[in-house]
């Protein structure tokens, strides 16, 4: 007699019936996950009940693929079911696997998810047409085989098999156009998804193969996985070239990795790690194709290629897995964003993996600096995009170059090389460092204090969103508040500011709005004029801001700056005296325009410029 699913068990069913889903090759992890289980209750029953008579032999899973019936069997010989619990068990959506789509199966959305989580023994209907299950339980001297064809119900009969276990038996559907069902039956394909899926299942998955060896057919009992993780391992039993090897293969990539970073966690959430930082960035890194995460398992089962929740995003780089029996098989992406130990287990990585990068600092420099060559834009974004609230883990991570040697230094060792009287950590942008080096404004500062030089568009943001590094804060020397005089040399400028009041003013009409005022200054040493800017953003962050969506109206505030005891403030002064306002006005202009150039920054008026220019050429 045909007995009809439960309700909310016939809408799990049809889903997966009518899955649209394309991963339907998790069904083999979730039946493989399901016989697992089934061994592990058996050892634990001959473990405990000394009066079960079990015959002992090895505990196995085994794969039988049949091209000709197109069935794919799976067989354990576990605990097996009763007929009551096959009833229980196959009738009704499990307890723990599918209470995720009790809440939300209305919710055609969540379709999506599956194949994320275990979503148990349903999904078999994915990918089958009739679900044959025949249990033998250890607690019965009886078999019963358990037959389905879908949501229309199913039926229990009396089955034949002599062993304790469970046979399941998939009779696949046929293919379409886009689903070739048949793969299933394929050895590669069945072991590839052993590997990918279930390698670390700690029983034996075997499977009889067939090769040809000297145009013989050799047929071979193979065991499909591998059984032991390696990150179960401890770190002394493992060579390097084994975890070397082991993060090529796994996380498909052709060197090594920089560093090795294994943990063993007990405690109110225990959790076993190994992490890899790779050796150079994936070329899709900087892209929006790149996705970040860590491979999670639960006692070696895969429940997530890319847990994402586990990296935050300044770590983003970092590849491996997180083994953690605390977390249940059957968890949702939904709630694993909030899962309290998932996110403990992320804090703890973080930290590991922070403590790594510094140990890597300290010890080996050279390789450090290739790491930051490549991943160190992350680690910046990392404080900039939090507005500065990952600075404390980031911070001391940071490489800028120096004007010292143009070498890479770090903020602590800035500050360490401070000079007495130094309150600042001073710093200049540009698009190299060659550039930077020839910036009018560096040389008067460089003779003083060391500089960091910012090549990278977002440097002087991240700066400014930390505000200051350990209590020292960062000064742009393009900022008009640099100040490197003495009072005497402060009130002598000051002076000499307001005598040529008038003559700035009527420089400034020349310019109109491009500039906030003109003015004398000591900045420079050798050059005549520079650009500075006042208030939070500086001319080179106008540079990056323009290139940004809605960027495009943010301007520095500026203010042009000439040397003062460059002859050219003679000159100006002269002109200006002599009321020759019209070459007074072509100075400034021609000025101005040398400051832009030298800043990096385009002209509106080349040709007018280039005019002026031949005209005094030619006086
Ligand atoms: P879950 O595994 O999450 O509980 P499933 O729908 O996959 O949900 O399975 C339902 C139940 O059926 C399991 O909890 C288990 O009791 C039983 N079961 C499934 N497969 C087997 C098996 N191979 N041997 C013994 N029991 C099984």
């Amino acid at each position: 007699m045909k007995k009809q699913f439960r309700a909310e068990s016939k809408k799990l069913l049809d889903m997966m019936i009518h899955s649209i889903y394309t991963n339907k090759e998790i069904f083999l992890r979730e039946l493989i996950s399901n016989a697992s289980d089934a061994l592990d209750k058996l050892s634990y029953e001959s473990l405990t009940n000394k009066e079960m008579k079990i015959k002992k032999k090895e505990l196995e899973i085994r794969l039988i693929p049949d091209k000709e019936a197109r069935t794919l069997t799976i067989i354990d010989n576990g605990i097996g079911m009763t007929k009551e619990e096959l009833e229980e068990n196959l009738g009704t959506i499990a307890k723990s696997g599918s209470e995720l789509f009790k809440e939300n199966m209305s919710d055609d959305k969540n379709m999506s998810i599956i194949g994320q989580f275990g979503v148990g023994f349903y999904s078999a209907f994915m990918v089958s047409d009739k679900v044959e299950v025949t249990s033998h339980s250890v607690y019965d001297d009886k078999a019963y085989t358990w037959t389905s064809t879908g949501a229309d119900g199913y039926t229990i009969k009396e089955g034949s098999q002599d062993e304790n276990g469970t046979t399941i038996t998939l009779y696949l559907k046929e293919n379409t156009e886009e689903e070739k069902y048949d793969e299933f039956l394929e050895d590669f394909k069945l072991e590839g998804l052993i590997k990918k899926y279930s390698d670390y299942i700690h029983y034996p998955i075997r499977m009889m193969t067939v090769y040809t060896e000297d145009e013989k057919e050799v047929e071979e009992d193979r065991t499909l996985n591998s059984m032991v993780p390696i990150w179960h391992k401890k770190k002394k039993e493992v060579k390097e070239e084994e975890y070397n090897d082991f993060y090529i293969d796994k996380f498909y990539d052709y060197e090594k990795p920089l560093r090795i970073i294994q943990s063993d966690v007990e405690g109110l959430t225990s959790y076993k790690a190994l992490l890899f930082i790779p050796s150079h960035a994936p070329f899709d890194y900087y892209s929006k194709n790149f996705e970040k995460g860590l491979q999670l398992y639960s006692r070696g089962v895969l429940i997530m290629d890319k847990c994402s929740d586990l990296l935050p995003d300044h770590f983003s780089f970092v590849k491996g897995i997180v083994d953690s029996e605390d977390i249940s098989l059957n968890i949702s992406r939904e709630t694993l964003q909030d899962n309290h130990k998932l996110g403990i287990i992320a804090k703890s990585l973080e930290t590991k993996i922070r403590k790594e990068l510094e140990v890597m600092l300290d010890e080996d420099r050279d390789e450090y600096e290739k790491f930051y060559n490549d991943f160190g834009m992350q680690l910046k974004y990392g404080i900039y995009s939090s507005y500065g609230m990952n600075k404390e883990t980031l911070q001391d991570l940071l490489l800028f170059y120096s004007s010292h040697d143009k070498k890479y230094i770090t903020l602590k060792e800035y500050r360490e090389r401070m000079v007495d009287g130094q309150d600042k950590i001073y710093y200049a942008c540009g698009e190299s460092l060659d550039k930077i080096d020839l910036l009018p404004q560096v040389e008067r500062v460089k003779e003083k204090y060391e500089i960091l030089y910012l090549t990278n568009s977002m440097d002087e943001f991240v700066l400014k969103s930390m505000n200051d590094y350990n209590s020292t804060s960062f000064l742009n020397i393009s900022d008009e508040s640099l100040d490197l005089d003495s009072e005497e040399e402060k009130e002598s400028l000051k002076k000499a500011n307001d005598e040529a009041k008038d003559m700035f003013s009527s420089m400034k009409e020349a310019l109109g709005s491009d500039v906030e005022r003109v003015q004398f200054t000591h900045k420079l040493k050798n050059h005549p004029v520079c650009l500075t800017s006042k208030g939070e953003v500086s001319v080179e962050m106008e540079k990056t801001l323009k290139e940004m969506p809605n960027g495009e109206g943010i301007k520095a505030q500026t203010i042009m700056e000439i040397n003062e005891s460059h002859p050219i403030a003679e000159k100006l002064k002269a002109l200006y005296q002599e009321e020759n306002k019209e070459e007074l006005a072509q100075y400034t202009k021609i000025l101005y325009a040398q400051a832009r150039l030298i800043e990096g920054l385009s002209l509106d008026n080349p040709t007018e410029i280039s005019n002026l220019v031949c005209e005094i050429l030619a006086k």
